[in-house]
C-alpha cells in the first residue's frame, strides 16, 4: 500500500508559503494522495489535516479504498462546490489553494460566491510536479503494467493472420490486455497497416494485415491504476531498401536518445538526440511529435521531452523514449519503450526485441 499520508505532507509543505488550504479537484491527483478511484469527490488538505468531500454513492467504496481517511459526505441536492464552501467556512479559512487545471471556470465562479471572504490562489502543479517522481510502489504496479502489456503482444503478434483487420487486431490486444490481468488498455491501441502507419495517431479501421509489408503497433496496458506505452512494428512481408533505411534511422535515434537518461540529464538534451539523428539522415521534416512523455497514473503526464524543455530528469521519473519517421503515402515507423530514470542512469522496462529482423515474423 503506497504511503498517502507522507504524499499528503508533500503537498502541505508545497503550498505552506501561499495558502491556508489547497483543493485537490483532479481526479487522479485525488487518487494519488489517497487511494480512493471514484469521481466527482474533491480533497481538501489543511495545515493539520484532510477532508475528501464525496457523496452517498461512494460509502463503500470509500472505506474499502482509504479506510481511515476523514470523509464529508454530501446530501443528494447539495454540489460538491457548495459543500466545499461549507466546509471551508466551518474551518475558517483565508485562502484556499486551487487546481487551475482542473478545475472548471463555472465551478471557480460558484466557489468564490460562496467564500467571499476567501481568497483563491490558482496553482499548477503542485500534485503533478511529486507524480512525477514514482516511488517503489508505483515503479513495480508500472514494470507490472509493461509485463502484460508484453504478454498480450506476444499473443496477438504469434496469431497474425493475412486478412484479419487492423480493427480486429486492435479489439483482440485489448481481451488479450485484460486476459492477463490488466484493468483495460492504457489507450486505444494503434493498430496500422503500410501508409495508415504515417498517421501517428492511426485509428484502426478496415485494412487488413498482409495489404502491406508491415504494421505498426502502438498499445499498453493499464494495471493497478498504471499505464504502459510501446510501440513496435511488425514485418510480415519483405524488408524492402526503404524499410532497412528508415528503421535504422529510427532505431539509431531511440538507442541514442535512451543513451542520454540519467539523473540531471536536461529533458532536451533526450529530444535534441533522437532529433538530430533523424535531422543527418535528411528526415527533420517527417519527426513532428517530441521524443516522450512522463507515464503512469495518466497515459500522458509530465515530465515532456521535447524541445525548449530545460528541466532536468531526477531518478524516479519513467518517460517514454518514441522517435518515429513519417513519411506520407509509404507509412511511418516508431519505437517506443518505457525508461525509469534510476540513481546511476536508467532501466528501460519493457524486453520486446528491437532489432528488425526480430520484427519479422511469417504469417
Ligand atoms: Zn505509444
Ligand atoms: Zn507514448
Amino acid at each position: 500500500m503506497p504511503d498517502f499520508e507522507k504524499r499528503r505532507d508533500k503537498v502541505r509543505h508545497r503550498i505552506r508559503n501561499s495558502a491556508d488550504a489547497i483543493l485537490v479537484t483532479n481526479h487522479l491527483n485525488v487518487t494519488y494522495l489517497t487511494g480512493f478511484t471514484g469521481e466527482d469527490s474533491f480533497l481538501l488538505i489543511n495545515r493539520d489535516h484532510e477532508m475528501l468531500i464525496s457523496d452517498g454513492r461512494f460509502t463503500i467504496q470509500l472505506g474499502e479504498e482509504c479506510p481511515g481517511l476523514e470523509v464529508d459526505i454530501r446530501k443528494p441536492g447539495t454540489t460538491v462546490v457548495d459543500r466545499v464552501g461549507s466546509v471551508a467556512r466551518k474551518l475558517r479559512l483565508t485562502s484556499l489553494a486551487i487546481e487551475s487545471e482542473s478545475m472548471t471556470v463555472a465551478q471557480r465562479r460558484r466557489l468564490e460566491d460562496s467564500l467571499p471572504k476567501v481568497a483563491l490562489r490558482d496553482t499548477e502543479g503542485v500534485v503533478e510536479g511529486l507524480r512525477m517522481i514514482k516511488d517503489k510502489h508505483e515503479i513495480d504496479a508500472t514494470r507490472s503494467a509493461v509485463g502484460v502489456a508484453e504478454r498480450a503482444f506476444a499473443v496477438i503478434r504469434a496469431g497474425l493472420r493475412p486478412g484479419q483487420t487492423e480493427k480486429e487486431v486492435a479489439d483482440a490486444l485489448d481481451h488479450q490486455i485484460r486476459l492477463f490481468g490488466g484493468r483495460c488498455c492504457s489507450f486505444p491501441p494503434i493498430v496500422a497497416v503500410g501508409p495508415r502507419s504515417a498517421l501517428p495517431h492511426a485509428v484502426p479501421g478496415p485494412r487488413r494485415i498482409g495489404d502491406d509489408d508491415f504494421t505498426l503497433f502502438d498499445w499498453g496496458a493499464d494495471h493497478r491504476l498504471y499505464m504502459s506505452d510501446l510501440t513496435r512494428l511488425v514485418v510480415t512481408g519483405r524488408i524492402s531498401r526503404q524499410l532497412q533505411k528508415v528503421y535504422g534511422v529510427v532505431l539509431k535515434a531511440h538507442q541514442r536518445a535512451i543513451a542520454v537518461i540519467r539523473p540531471n540529464a536536461a529533458m532536451h538534451d533526450v529530444d535534441r538526440a533522437a532529433r538530430e539523428t533523424i535531422a543527418a539522415a535528411g528526415h527533420d521534416k517527417h519527426f513532428r511529435h517530441s521524443v516522450g512523455h512522463g507515464v503512469g497514473l495518466e497515459i500522458h503526464e509530465a515530465p515532456r521531452l521535447a524541445p525548449g524543455q530545460q528541466g532536468l530528469l531526477k531518478a524516479g521519473m519513467i518517460v517514454t523514449v518514441e522517435p518515429g519517421i513519417y513519411l506520407p503515402g509509404w507509412g511511418g515507423i516508431r519505437i517506443e519503450d518505457d525508461v525509469l530514470v534510476t540513481r546511476s542512469g536508467h532501466e528501460v522496462l519493457s524486453s520486446v526485441p528491437t532489432a528488425l529482423e526480430e520484427c519479422v515474423i511469417s504469417v
